[in-house]
């Protein structure tokens, strides 16, 4: 997927300012940010979306939601936070590298839609 914008944020291609970074996961924050922190979280590995794991690959989810917990208490986010994957066209999604956005810092809105 040499054509995928967060494979290259992943990889350094293109710059980003990095939150945590491991072996497997990479959190920077978001470009246009939607919150007074808004922070997505990846895994370095290509997967389009939720969509495309299967049981093999589905563990990166519980890395990445501990992850962002860990990030939000580091954040200060202590009453409360919210995490979000759009998946497809109808979710929304805009870049076709599986992501959880990390938001909070704020009173959140109570529509999910
Ligand atoms: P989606 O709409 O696919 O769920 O979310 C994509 C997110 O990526 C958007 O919130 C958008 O602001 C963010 N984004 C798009 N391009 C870049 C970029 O080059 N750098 C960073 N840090 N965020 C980006
Ligand atoms: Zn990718």
């Amino acid at each position: 997927m040499n054509d995928c914008l967060f494979c290259k944020i992943a990889a350094g291609e293109i710059p980003s300012t990095k939150v945590y970074e491991d072996d497997k996961l990479l959190a920077f924050k978001d470009i246009n940010p939607q919150a007074p922190v808004h922070i997505l979280i990846i895994p370095k590995a290509h997967y389009d979306s939720v969509n495309a794991l299967d049981e093999t690959s589905a563990p990166v989810v519980g890395d990445i939601m501990l992850t962002a917990k860990r990030i939000a208490a580091e954040q200060g986010l202590d009453n409360g936070y919210r995490i979000i994957t759009n998946i497809g066209e109808d979710g929304g999604q805009t870049v076709k590298h599986l992501h959880f956005h990390l938001i909070g810092g704020v009173k959140l809105g109570e529509k999910m839609c």
